[in-house]
């Protein structure tokens, strides 16, 4: 039988699974059309609205990871021709512009220095300018570490009849994500980074204002499978037949929300903004800098500049996995050598994971 090695997961995901939640992908599989599985669709639902802090009706497990869900975004909302604003201060507005160009998208884009988050004055002097049918930006980019503040934007988006979109991949359930408060038209996530559960779904909400203009697109949409005139339908609707939804990783999510709830939001924020400062003073102590804003940095991943003297980053970083079983991100595009990426996500944001990431640091930099 396969034996899969036991590894501590602090990079800028997967991150760790609790064993209730691996327990539950155990449970036996049953069909998508049984009432059991669509109680189970039910409940996931509600406590995904409870963790986005939304009423939202359509608010649905994706079948597939955060770029799925980026996609069934995308490809719903925006029509060719619209006009789009997409921020990029790392990977993943990158790759969001590439996605709403494929979907026929006008895209212009606002640039920040990785590891900079961008002044929501200077986002709505924008949106004021190009009055863009699509707006989106990222909530937490995990390539550099930073919480894109959110709150200020809806009023002027919607002002000119446009739609406020966030990836909310690494935030959600780690940092407040107040969808109805701050107005957000449509945001996704993803299981494997502070729901500490394994890869494969995405949650998705959008907004009464976001449904109607899917309902009443001039073009059909361009992916089928992620159409939600049709998912939708499966989700909420009449429970029409779409595709056959992955009834284990659902378990899993509904497991590893049922945690999330149990611990209650706001103590689960707290805790990873205490580990992340217990991190960062003994980080500190220990000679390492932060790359990325101060006055916005992530608590669930800190962007660390390699230290001086370390010739071979790679190489420290393979002696931390095959030596201690320790995962760390190396940098993502523009950082790719110049910094590391440490993940204190969901289950992974304990003080014990601390203990044992500072011990192996110690000892590889020795
Ligand atoms: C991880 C991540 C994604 C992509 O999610 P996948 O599950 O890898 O497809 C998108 N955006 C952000 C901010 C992420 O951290």
């Amino acid at each position: 039988m396969l034996q899969v090695p036991t590894r501590y997961l602090h990079g800028p995901g997967p991150s760790p699974v609790p064993p209730s939640v691996l327990n539950a992908l155990s449970q036996p599989c049953i069909g998508h059309m049984d009432p059991v599985f669509m109680q189970i669709m039910n409940e996931v639902r509600q406590m995904m609205q409870k963790v986005f802090q939304t009423e939202n009706e359509m608010t649905l497990a994706c079948s597939g990871t955060g770029s799925a869900g980026a996609e069934m975004l995308v490809d719903n909302l925006v029509e060719p021709g619209d006009v789009c604003l997409v921020g990029i201060n790392g990977v993943f507005g990158g790759r969001l512009t590439d996605k709403a160009k494929r979907a026929g998208g006008t895209v212009h884009n606002m640039n920040a220095d990785w590891g900079q988050v961008f002044s929501q004055d200077a986002i709505i002097a924008e949106v004021e300018r190009l009055r863009p049918k699509i707006v989106i930006f990222v909530h937490a980019e995990t390539s550099t570490g930073v919480c894109q503040p959110f709150d200020r934007l809806a009023e002027a988006v919607h002002a000119h009849d446009g739609l406020l979109v966030m990836d909310c991949v690494t935030s959600f359930a780690g940092l407040p994500v107040k969808i109805d408060p701050w107005g957000i038209d449509a945001a996704y996530s993803g299981t494997q980074k502070c729901l500490s559960c394994p890869p494969g779904l995405s949650p998705v909400t959008l907004s009464e204002r976001a449904m109607h203009k899917v309902r009443n697109r001039k073009s059909t949409v361009n992916s089928w499978y992620l159409d939600l005139n049709l998912v939708g339908n499966y989700w909420t609707g009449n429970r029409a037949y779409h595709h056959t939804a992955p009834i284990n990783m659902n378990y899993a999510l509904h497991e590893a929300l049922r945690l999330v709830l149990e611990e209650g939001l706001e103590p689960r924020f707290v805790r990873h903004r205490r580990v992340h400062e217990m991190l960062k003073a003994e980080l500190e102590k220990r000679g390492f800098s932060y790359a990325s804003d101060p006055q916005n940095s992530l608590p669930m991943l800190n962007l660390v500049n390699i230290p001086a003297g370390v010739e071979n980053e790679a190489g420290i970083r393979k002696r931390l996995l095959d030596e201690f079983n320790l995962e760390i991100g190396g940098g993502l595009g523009t950082l790719a050598g110049k910094c590391w990426r440490i993940g204190l996500m969901g289950h992974g944001a304990r003080e014990e994971n601390l203990r044992l990431i500072l011990d192996a640091l110690d000892q590889v930099l020795a």
